[in-house]
């Protein structure tokens, strides 16, 4: 499928006085698996609900492959939409519930059989297709829905958090599910969610909305290495974000020059990302940014240690001792020499460029 491009222009929407969207641009390449990111209240189903029709913007447009769309009633935007609730008729069989959005276009009854089965065995629902939804597990219902949003193979899929009624196990192995299920379909499919690992693990790109603004879109490698501010990095993974100073050309924390692969921006107030998993802890005393630690507790977690450790200006930060890890386990009261390479060390300021 090479349609459904999407282009997003200025568009802003308001509730009252609240500004829900603020003038927000965004194009979406045909195919691709874009994901809004953001924490509650940032505007995410908000924009979702612009590209569907289900909400009219006070202002911009909306082309989807160069058509405007603003005006359109949702269903005639050739749309395939999964929400968190599944939204399946209760009353139905899964057969019927899938073909609903075929007899509603008047598709015969032959293709109809056909389609749904084909539906079905993507979401590997066939050997299901005679159970009524009630009698469905929670991923078995959201693979109901998923199939129903495709099987009328619309240009554009929108998906509102779709996974997050699920338990950790399951909703993993549906965001692969997903994301295979995207690469062998190629449909446009924008995603909202406020889980960063799940944005990470799907995404051919990441929009990190907050207060109604799109604050950083990239590819989630990125977004994750390179945040563009200091509520992108913060929003990402297990991260502290450090305060450092000013020091000739440079920047210093607790006293120690900062080498930097990257020339940070001229800002004053700038933070250094501090990522558990990118602190080395053991090794060389000669490294580089090395900046000292004094463990605070250790907790066994079964597959690891958990070190918590307080950094120079009061900062706790913890980092994981495993098994595998040939070097002793450190005690509470010992001081640890951190370090971070250049490349890992990242300084952002309050607001992106
Ligand atoms: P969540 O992750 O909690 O679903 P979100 O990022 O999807 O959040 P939206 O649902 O887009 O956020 O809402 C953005 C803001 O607009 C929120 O502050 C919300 O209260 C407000 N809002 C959304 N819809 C309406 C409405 N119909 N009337 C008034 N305010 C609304």
């Amino acid at each position: 499928m090479t349609s459904g491009a999407v282009s997003i222009r200025n568009v802003s929407k308001a509730f009252g006085a609240f500004k829900a969207l603020d003038d927000v641009s965004l194009d979406i390449e045909p195919g691709e698996f874009l994901t809004l990111l953001g924490p509650s209240g940032s505007g995410k189903t908000t924009l979702l609900n612009v590209i569907a029709g289900f909400e009219r913007p006070d202002a911009g447009s909306l082309l989807v492959d160069g058509v405007e769309f603003i005006t359109r009633p949702p269903h005639k935007r050739d749309l395939g939409m999964v929400f968190q609730n599944y939204a399946l008729f209760p009353h139905m069989d899964v057969f019927n519930n899938v073909a609903y959005p075929l007899k509603l276009r008047r598709v015969s009854s032959s293709s109809i059989r056909e389609r749904v089965r084909q539906a079905l065995d993507v979401v590997q629902m066939a050997h299901l297709s005679a159970r009524r939804v009630t009698e469905l597990s929670g991923g078995q219902k959201q693979r109901v829905a998923l199939a129903r949003a495709i099987v009328f193979e619309p240009k554009l899929l929108l998906m509102d958090e779709p996974l997050s009624a699920l338990d950790k196990n399951l909703r993993e192995h549906m965001q692969i599910e997903l994301k295979r299920l995207h690469d062998r379909l190629g449909m446009t499919t924008v995603y909202v969610t406020h889980d960063q690992q799940e944005a990470l693990t799907m995404s051919d790109r990441v929009a990190v909305l907050r207060s109604g603004k799109i604050v950083q879109l990239d590819t989630p490698k990125t977004i994750y290495d390179r945040p563009n501010c200091r509520f992108v990095a913060s929003f990402m993974g297990e991260t502290r974000m450090l305060p450092v100073r000013k020091a000739g050309n440079g920047y210093e924390f607790a006293g120690r020059q900062l080498k930097l692969a990257q020339p940070p921006s001229a800002g004053a107030e700038q933070w250094l990302v501090v990522r558990p998993e990118r602190l080395g802890w053991h090794g060389h005393d000669e490294r580089d940014n090395r900046i000292e630690g004094l463990v605070v507790d250790v907790v066994y977690r079964g597959d690891s240690h958990s070190i918590a450790l307080k950094l120079p200006g009061d900062h706790e930060i913890s980092i994981r001792h495993t098994p595998v890890q040939d070097h002793p386990l450190p005690e509470p009261g010992q001081t640890l020499t951190l370090w971070l390479t250049p490349q890992a060390s990242v300084l952002v300021e309050e607001t992106g460029a």
